[in-house]
């Protein structure tokens, strides 16, 4: 396949074929290496380009890897005028995303407690099925809060308006719950605020190293301070949504799917009503997985509250950010201001300083991007860089990326062996099963490290602070 580099960190697959627009690479060269071994990743971001209304390139960014017909990395923005929406852009887990809490303690305040805390947030914070979590809800309440999202937490007294101006879009888009299927709805009662197996996790983490005074400043962290950093998302609910409307799709277009280079790509023309059915349903999910976060920030601010005697206000929020999603944003495209559909799947917003959907409070600063690397290496905090709109539609890396399948890693490594060696490091794993730490291991994600200095050097998203973790529950 034919790759150039065009600039520090920049490479690019020209058009051929029936890519309409070219793909662009961001990485390092070891991180390219990496794409390259892996196989199809850079088929994958080459197969995007040929997605309808698709603007100036289709991206991967450095932690990239492959995913269902997009690769998990990736960014797709697609003209609201004749373009075209796909689930595997999006990802299963729709609205996946990270949100970090700041606490007024300090790594000394919680040393010595870390056994205490990873048992009470493992039984305040159920992982799996059918439990029900911190909120209570049942059918009619999955219905508000598909509708509204954060705003339903707020009026049911589950969140504060600073949790709301501390989330991407105020924690909720326009989902209908008429257009989310009965059996998404039926997996969603149970589930709000439950983590989600495999790599979703609960993590207390330690702020070691602050690069940017004056942004950690802004936000609120300083170094030694205990926060708490929670990965979720949209849970059976969503899953449920992205899986029902690829078959819609599907069945609806099946001279579409003959035609593309990999089915997995299905999509509905924007304006279609697979398409708009889709997107409200897709919002739905989002709002759904905006309320499972809260739910877990409740867990946390009465679990810290009972353990430490901390004034549950005192746990703030200091952002959430969706890592699986598709919105309207409008972008500068050859100098002209459209209105676009981003696809970021495995990706984060990462808007800059000045943007006017930076909350106010942040908005000198740029916004938050939280970035988590593993259960045992660091996790970042960045801010929306300068050349996030020209280069990546306002976008950065969304983790470490994975480096490893499941499968190899169980049979490279042991749980037992992992926790101790973890726990010789100050930290306290708790997990469902013994397979999740295995296939979780650290060594089966990429360096995260080299993720964020790309994303760091190329000017996408800005380094701000740096943590370690030290309890850490998964499901
Ligand atoms: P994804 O949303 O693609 O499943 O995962 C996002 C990122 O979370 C991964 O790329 C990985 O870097 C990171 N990650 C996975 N497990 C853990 C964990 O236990 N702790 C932290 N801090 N990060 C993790
Ligand atoms: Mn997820
Ligand atoms: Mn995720």
């Amino acid at each position: 396949m034919e790759i150039t580099e065009v600039a520090e960190d920049v490479y690019e697959i020209p058009r051929s074929g029936d890519m309409r627009v070219p793909a662009r690479v961001y990485a390092s060269e070891p991180l390219l290496e990496k794409m390259r071994e892996e196989g199809q990743t850079l088929e994958q971001v080459r197969n995007v380009a040929t997605l309808p209304g698709i603007q100036k390139y289709s991206v991967v960014l450095p932690d990239g890897h492959l995913g269902y017909g997009f690769p998990i990395g990736g960014v797709a923005a697609v003209d609201m005028d004749g373009g075209a929406i796909s689930p595997g852009g999006i990802g299963f887990d729709i609205n996946c995303g990270v949100r970090v809490l700041r606490t007024p303690l300090d790594y000394g305040d919680v040393r010595g407690s870390e056994e205490d805390l990873v048992e009470r947030l493992y039984d305040l914070v159920p992982c799996g099925l059918g439990k029900g979590g911190y909120v209570r809800t049942d059918r009619d309440d999955v219905d508000g809060i598909l509708e509204r999202g954060m705003e339903w937490m707020l009026e049911e007294g589950h969140a504060t308006e600073a949790d709301l101006e501390h989330c991407e879009e105020g924690g909720r888009l326009p989902g209908d719950p008429d257009a989310v299927p009965e059996n998404a709805k039926k997996r969603g009662v149970k589930q709000v605020g439950s983590l989600g197996s495999g790599n979703h996790f609960l993590e207390v983490q330690r702020v070691t190293d602050v690069y940017d005074d004056a942004t950690a400043a802004a936000y609120g962290l300083r170094e030694d301070g205990v926060v708490v950093m929670i990965h979720s998302g949209s849970r059976g609910l969503g899953h449920q949504v992205c899986q029902e409307y690829i078959r819609r799709f599907e069945r609806e277009y099946p001279d579409l799917v003959d035609s593309l280079p990999d089915r997995q790509l299905v999509y509905a023309p924007i304006g279609d009503d697979a398409a708009e059915d889709y997107r409200r349903a897709m919002y739905g999910a989002a709002n759904f997985a905006w309320a499972n976060r809260q739910a877990m920030t409740q867990a946390v601010r009465r679990a810290f509250r009972e353990l430490f005697g901390t004034a549950e206000e005192s746990v703030e929020l200091v952002y959430d950010v969706c890592h699986n999603i598709a919105k309207e944003e409008t972008h500068e495209v050859d100098g002209e201001r459209k209105d676009l559909l981003v696809h970021r799947k495995g990706a984060t917003r990462a808007f800059p300083a000045g943007h006017p959907q930076v909350p106010p409070a942040y908005r000198d600063a740029g916004q938050p991007v939280l970035l988590p690397g593993s259960m045992g290496t660091h996790s970042y905090v960045l801010a929306g860089g300068e050349r996030s709109m020209e280069l990546s539609f306002g976008s950065t890396a969304h983790g470490a990326g994975r480096l490893k399948s499941r499968t190899q890693a169980k049979k490279d490594y042991t749980a037992g062996d992992l926790k101790q060696r973890l726990r010789g490091e100050g930290v306290y794993v708790k997990a469902r099963s013994g397979a999740t730490v295995a296939e979780e291991a650290p060594g089966a994600y990429k360096d995260v490290d080299e993720v964020v200095r790309v994303s760091d050097r190329l000017g996408i998203g800005t380094k701000v602070a740096r943590m370690r973790p030290v309890a850490n529950i998964k499901g």
